[in-house]
C-alpha cells in the first residue's frame, strides 16, 4: 500500500478489515449466488504493481508489429470465448444474452480496431533549422483502469485495449459487484502471448483498491468510469502527484422530437434509448423534449412502444431489458419516484426474485418538472421525464440546462435544424434521426461534469502516451 499519514489510521483500519475478504456475486435476475471472487490483498496490490511496472518494460519496448500481433491474437480468443463472456455477462450483470453477445463481440472489435495502433503511432517530423526534429508518443508506463457494473466488458476494453496498443501495463479494477468478464479477459491476455502482467485484475472495493491504484505514485494515469462524485475525488487525488486522468462520468441526456420528424420511428425507438440496459446506462436519453404541436400524438405512440418493451428473464433471447444490478439500486431508482410523482404511465417487469423496475414514464410541463429529481439528476434506472417544448429555442436551452453533457438524440427532417440543434447543444456525443452513441472508431466523451477527454475512436492510444520532442542537431 502506499504510506498513509499517521492521522488517517481509521481509514487504515477499514482497509486492513476490508482487503482479503471475499465477495459474492449475484445473479440480479434471481439474486442466487453466481460464485464468490476473492478481493486482492494489499500485498497482492502491491506484487501487481511490481509485476506491471515489469511487464511495461518487455512490452514497451516490443516491436510495434509484434505488439499488434498480440492484439489481434487476444482479439481473436475473446472471439473463441465469445458465448462463454456473454453468459458471464447475464449472470452477473443480468444484460440479456441478445446485448451481451453485442457486447462481447465489441470487445473484440474494439482490440482488433487497437491492434493497428502500435504500427501507426507515428510522431512528427518538424522543420527547425540546424537540425532534425521529431516527436515520439511514449507510453506512460503503468496505467490504472477503474471500471462501473452497468457494462463491464465493453468499458473494460475501452480502457485497457488503446493502453496496451500504446505500450503501457494495465491494471483494470472492475466494480466489485461485476469482476467475473473481466479476470476472464486477463487470462485471455496471458494465453495469447502477452507479456505476464500486461493485463492484471485487481478485483476488490473502490474505496480500497480503486483508491491503492489512484494513490500509487508507480501508476502513471487513472482512466476512470462511474460516477460524478466519485470521478471529481479521483481527479482531486490525482492532482497531487500530478497523474493523468480521463474520466467518463454520468448524463441527463435529452432526446429531442421536433414535429417535423419521423413521429412512428421516434416513439418506437424512444424507449430504447433510455430502458436500454435498465436505463443503466450513462448515454440514456432520460429528458424527452417534444414539440408541443405533436406531443399528444407523440405520447400515444410513445406509450405503446413502452408497454411493448420485453422485460424479463435475460437469458431469453426475445429478451430487451433486464433487471437492475442490485437491490441498492433498485432503492435509489425508487426513491427518484415519489408518490406524488407525475406518471404517465408504465411498462411492465417480472415480479418474484431479482431486482425488477417496470420502464416508468413521467410526464409534464418544463415548470412543473423543476423540483423533481428525476428530471434534474441521473437515475440510472427506467425513469423517462417527458416535457413539451414550444421553438427551437426553447428545446435548445432545456436540453442545455444541466451540470451533464454526455450525448442527445435531435429528431428532426429539416437539415438545417438538425446541424443547428447540433451544434448547439452542449454534450459530446449527439445522434441525429438515431440513438447511437458508441462506436469505438469514432471518440466518445462527455462535456460539462459528464466527463473529461475522450475515449475510443483513431486518437485514444493518444491518451495513453506523452509527447516527447527531441532535436537532433546536424552541425
Ligand atoms: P461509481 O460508484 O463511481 O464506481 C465506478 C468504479 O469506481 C467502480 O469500480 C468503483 O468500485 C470504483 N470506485 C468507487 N469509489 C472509488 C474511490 N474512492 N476510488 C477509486 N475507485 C472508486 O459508479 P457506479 O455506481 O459503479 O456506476 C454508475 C455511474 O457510472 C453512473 O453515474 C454512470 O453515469 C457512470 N458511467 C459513465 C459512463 C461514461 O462513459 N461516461 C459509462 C458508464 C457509466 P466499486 O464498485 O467496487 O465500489
Ligand atoms: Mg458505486
Amino acid at each position: 500500500m502506499t504510506a498513509k499519514s499517521d492521522g488517517d489510521s481509521r481509514c487504515c483500519h477499514e482497509k486492513a478489515v476490508a482487503l482479503g475478504v471475499e465477495h459474492e456475486v449475484l445473479n440480479p435476475a434471481t439474486e442466487a449466488v453466481v460464485t464468490s471472487v476473492p478481493e486482492v490483498t494489499a500485498a497482492e496490490a502491491e506484487t501487481a504493481v511490481r509485476r506491471a511496472e515489469a511487464a511495461a518494460v518487455v512490452w514497451g519496448g516490443m516491436a510495434p508489429a509484434d505488439r499488434a500481433r498480440l492484439l489481434r491474437a487476444f482479439a481473436g480468443l475473446v472471439d473463441r470465448d465469445l458465448e462463454q463472456l456473454a453468459q458471464l455477462e447475464v449472470a452477473e450483470a443480468g444484460h440479456p444474452i441478445a446485448s451481451a453477445r453485442g457486447e462481447a463481440a465489441a470487445a473484440r472489435d474494439v482490440l482488433l480496431y487497437y491492434a493497428g495502433t502500435p504500427e501507426r503511432l507515428s510522431g512528427r517530423q518538424i522543420p527547425v533549422a540546424g537540425g532534425l526534429d521529431v516527436t515520439f508518443h511514449e507510453p506512460l508506463g503503468v496505467v490504472g483502469v477503474i471500471v462501473p457494473w452497468n457494462f463491464p466488458m465493453p468499458i473494460a476494453t475501452w480502457g485497457f485495449a488503446p493502453a496496451l496498443a500504446a505500450g503501457n501495463a494495465v491494471l483494470l479494477k472492475p466494480a466489485e459487484l461485476t469482476p467475473l468478464t473481466a479476470l476472464h479477459l486477463a487470462k485471455l491476455a496471458e494465453e495469447a502471448g502477452l507479456p505476464e502482467g500486461a493485463l492484471q485484475v485487481l478485483p476488490g472495493r473502490g474505496s480500497v483498491v480503486g483508491r491503492f491504484l489512484v494513490e500509487h505514485p508507480a501508476v502513471a494515469k487513472i482512466c476512470f468510469t462511474g460516477s460524478v462524485p466519485v470521478g471529481q475525488s479521483i481527479m482531486a487525488a490525482c492532482a497531487r502527484q500530478t497523474k493523468r486522468v480521463t474520466l467518463e462520468l454520468g448524463g441527463k441526456s435529452p432526446n429531442i422530437v421536433f414535429a417535423d420528424a419521423d413521429l412512428e420511428k421516434a416513439a418506437a425507438t424512444a424507449p430504447y434509448a433510455v430502458f436500454d440496459n435498465a436505463g443503466q446506462d450513462c448515454c440514456a436519453r432520460s429528458r424527452m423534449l417534444v414539440q408541443r404541436s405533436v406531443y399528444d400524438e407523440f405520447m400515444s405512440s410513445f406509450e405503446a412502444a413502452v408497454r411493448g418493451v420485453v422485460v424479463g428473464d435475460p437469458r431469453d433471447e426475445k429478451t430487451e431489458m433486464g433487471p437492475l444490478i442490485s437491490a441498492g439500486q433498485r432503492e435509489r431508482v425508487r426513491a427518484f419516484v415519489p408518490a406524488d410523482a407525475p406518471v404517465a404511465f408504465r411498462g411492465s417487469a417480472p415480479a418474484g426474485a431479482g431486482f425488477w423496475y417496470e420502464p416508468t414514464v413521467l410526464a409534464g410541463s418544463a415548470a412543473s418538472m423543476t423540483g423533481l429529481a428525476a428530471w434534474r439528476d441521473e437515475v440510472f434506472g427506467p425513469v423517462v421525464c417527458v416535457v413539451p417544448f414550444e421553438d427551437e429555442a426553447e428545446a435548445i436551452r432545456l436540453a442545455n440546462a444541466t451540470p451533464y453533457g454526455l450525448s442527445g438524440s435531435i429528431w428532426t427532417r429539416d437539415t438545417g435544424r438538425a446541424i443547428r440543434v447540433s451544434r448547439a447543444v452542449q454534450a459530446g456525443n449527439l445522434s441525429v434521426n438515431s440513438h447511437s452513441s458508441v462506436r469505438y472508431s469514432t471518440p466518445f466523451g462527455g462535456f460539462k461534469q459528464s466527463g473529461l477527454g475522450r475515449e475510443l475512436g483513431p486518437d485514444a492510444a493518444l491518451a495513453f502516451t506523452e509527447e516527447k520532442n527531441v532535436f537532433i542537431a546536424t552541425d
